[in-house]
């Protein structure tokens, strides 16, 4: 690795505390991370330290482990859950203390494994890590999602690469993503998230009821929550400080009305979940809730993954995010979530975000059930925008307004 890289990683693990989780002198920093990331994560300790932090704790994770026990382990075990990562996970939950996740699996993964089994045990984690994920959704502390390449996941994006190149390629895909690479990452950190913002504000001040989709194979009303929220670029965590839950992040998303989506919709990205990759499904929805799911292939896993639970066959999120976002025009795609999420608009079945409702992050469940939330194990981001999608908004009085044209966005902001 060149010196170059190193300085790049270096200022990525800077932006990564300083930007994305704005780590707090005082707090604890735990972190949950693959073998294969171990340089940055160290140079992520480096800069927490740095900041003040009291401790860095990190658990490591490794995907030949997780296919080991797929191999071996007895099939009426899956519902057993890692010790040590439930409880540290809960523990510095509760402590407000700061997360940081680094994703970089293999998004084939669990491909040769029944979706059964695979629904099973994801299930058994988010249980126990309940109470961990309902604090992080109402940004009780500041949680960050990071990607660091894994051999097997940078094989995957670019496959006609030679493989000593692969890794390389994809850490300047993730660098560029997160404007490592910029003259000052910083300042292009605080222009990009007051861009973020003012998008966020002049969608706040439409309160709109409802968003139509239309594109080929997608024609889909989504009614928003009456009290809903745009969120985008830095949200305050329960004391008071600004932080960023992903970087990249080039969306503004709000909550829709767990009962009011009608019509269908139809990815436009491969979707990599549960350790597969679905190329391609279809969703129609009456009265908020899946009624028909078409995968083209793996249909099994789409059918698990809906079966989770009743909130899983409702909306919990609309996301819009343009398609001149730096990441659409990379043309990369990622086969991983927090990537290509950034780079389409995009919906999520399962729990919706408390924070995308006015005063939604004090409510309890069922206050936020009454004003239209959606509650369920999961959370999983699909994308549907592309250059052929119309996004109109609806006023309560039936009149209409452009909010994006061929992908882009069709409203001006005011300064
Ligand atoms: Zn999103
Ligand atoms: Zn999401």
């Amino acid at each position: 690795m060149s010196n170059s890289f190193e300085i790049l990683l270096d200022r990525y693990a800077e932006l990564i505390v300083r930007v994305g989780l704005n780590l707090q002198a005082g707090q604890a920093l735990f972190v949950d991370a693959f073998l294969e990331s171990a340089p940055l994560v160290r140079l992520v300790a480096k800069h927490a330290y740095l900041c003040g932090a009291r401790l860095v704790e990190v658990l490591w994770n490794d995907d030949a482990l997780t296919r080991i026990r797929f191999q071996y382990a007895p099939r009426d075990s899956f519902s057993e859950t890692p010790i040590g990562f439930v409880a540290a996970i809960n523990h510095y939950a509760t402590q407000r203390d700061a997360y940081l996740s680094i994703t970089g699996k293999d998004p084939d993964l669990l491909r040769e494994q029944e979706p059964a089994l695979v629904a099973l045990y994801q299930k058994a984690l988010a249980e126990k890590a309940r109470p961990s994920s309902e604090s992080a959704m109402r940004d009780a502390f500041n949680w960050l999602v990071v990607g660091a390449p894994s051999p097997k996941w940078a094989a995957r994006v670019f496959p006609n690469a030679a493989a000593s190149a692969q890794v390389t390629l994809l850490w300047n895909a993730i660098f560029s993503a997160c404007r490592v690479d910029e003259p000052d990452p910083l300042a292009a950190w605080e222009r990009h998230a007051r861009e973020l913002a003012l998008r966020r504000d002049a969608l706040n001040e439409k309160h709109f009821a409802a968003l139509h989709f239309s594109a080929p194979e997608t024609d889909l009303f989504v009614g928003l929550a009456d009290e809903h929220e745009w969120v985008g670029g830095a949200s305050p965590a329960e004391r008071g400080f600004l932080f960023m839950g992903n970087m990249p992040t080039e969306e503004v998303f709000t909550m829709p009305h767990r009962a009011r989506v009608d019509g269908k919709v139809t990815s436009t990205f491969p979707l990599s979940a549960r350790g597969r990759v679905i190329e391609k499904f279809s969703l129609t929805f009456e009265q908020g809730r899946v009624t028909h799911a078409v995968a083209s292939n793996d249909q099994p896993v789409l059918d698990e993954f809906l079966a989770t639970d009743e909130g899983a066959l409702h909306l919990g999120e609309v996301a819009l995010v343009p398609h001149t976002s730096p990441l659409a025009q990379a043309g990369i795609l990622f086969y991983n979530g927090l990537f290509d999420e950034n780079a389409a608009s995009h919906l999520a079945l399962g729990k919706s975000y408390p924070t995308s409702l006015r005063g939604g992050s004090q409510m309890s469940a069922a206050e936020l059930a009454a004003r239209g939330a959606n509650d369920s194990l999961v959370h999983l981001d699909f994308m549907i925008g592309s250059n052929e999608m119309n996004v109109d908004g609806m006023n309560a009085d039936g009149t209409r307004e452009a909010v994006m044209r061929q992908g882009e966005w069709a409203f001006d902001m005011m300064q």
